[in-house]
């Protein structure tokens, strides 16, 4: 029997109340604001405006983008500048170093590292990841570390050696349904982010694989809940689903803002499909609420 929803709420019209957040401001805000910049490194929180800095940062979760703030990839919905042959630079061999004192000095209990993508690279930026992963052992050995990884190209021998250098959680976004996927991400493949995912599984079964979706890029509900049915089948263990929102003029429309029933209609059809978490909400990205993936009992 179909699911009776209450309707999306269409664009065109401000913004719901249930997109809207206060502004941050808390002690552990600014000082995590004064280490990354004296550190110089990129935060996705702050380069998206991401609206839960002032949540996550509280909790001491962070999430670091590394190998520079240029991408090789046109993706649609997203803002980070592109990078060319002319434009983007060698990676820096200090940067793992410098985030593993970062994630030291803030006392994060959880840190998300995530990239820009560096098709320009051999390996694809795996080495980098691993020597960062590395690095925040060495300095902060409790800390559990998330990988939010881009699709490698599909190269095995990339993922490995990631993985080699021992992750909790291993994040690969699919970002939107198959069918948008020429519109949102071109240069990028559904069934080769998927395979990642459950090739990562096979690498390594201890790690926790986790994906995530944008609603309101003009998909269905039952699109949504067969991508579910699709991670499940490669074995991912977390999933987020979030509201996507134009970063500016440049990106996609949003063509619908789901409301907040929708979000937990989402949930619960993810708890049924055997999620070990499922955090789906209108103000979730990929990284939010991350702290509890590693630390709670599953739903
Ligand atoms: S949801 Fe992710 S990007 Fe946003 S503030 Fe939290 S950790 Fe940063």
């Amino acid at each position: 029997m179909p699911i009776e929803l209450p309707r999306q709420q269409r664009t065109g019209q401000p913004k719901p109340t249930w997109l809207k957040v206060r502004a941050p401001g808390s002690p552990e805000f600014l000082e995590t604001k004064d280490v990354v910049k004296s550190l110089k490194l990129h935060t996705v929180c702050e380069e998206a405006r991401c609206p839960n800095i002032g949540e996550c940062w509280s909790h001491r979760t962070a999430t670091f983008m590394i190998m520079g703030d240029l991408c090789t990839r046109r993706c649609h919905f997203c803002s980070v500048k592109k990078g060319d042959s002319e434009t983007l630079s060698p990676l820096d061999p200090f940067e793992p170093d410098r985030v593993g004192i970062a994630v030291r000095d803030l006392g994060l209990k959880h840190v998300v590292i995530t990239s820009v993508d560096r098709d320009d690279v051999a390996d694809n930026g795996a080495l980098h990841f691993a020597k960062t992963v590395r690095a925040i052992h060495t300095h902060s050995p409790q800390c559990k570390i998330e990988l939010l990884i881009p699709d490698l190209r599909g190269e095995q021998r990339d993922l490995r050696t990631i993985l080699d250098s021992r992750v909790d959680v291993l994040n690969h976004n699919i970002e939107t349904v198959p069918r948008l996927y020429k519109k949102v991400r071109p240069y990028a493949g559904y069934i080769r982010s998927l395979s990642i995912l459950s090739m990562a599984k096979e690498i390594d079964p201890n790690v926790l694989t986790k994906s995530g979706i944008m609603v309101g890029l003009g998909e269905t509900h039952e699109e949504v809940l067969r991508v579910m049915d699709d991670m499940r089948y490669h074995g991912i263990d977390i999933m987020t689903i979030g509201q996507y929102l134009r970063p500016s003029e440049k990106q996609l429309p949003v063509r619908a803002y789901v409301t907040p029933e929708e979000f937990k209609s989402y949930e619960v059809e993810g708890i049924k499909r055997g999620f070990k978490f499922i955090e789906s909400g209108p103000l979730v990205r990929s990284s939010y609420h991350a702290w509890k993936h590693t630390v709670e009992q599953p739903v």
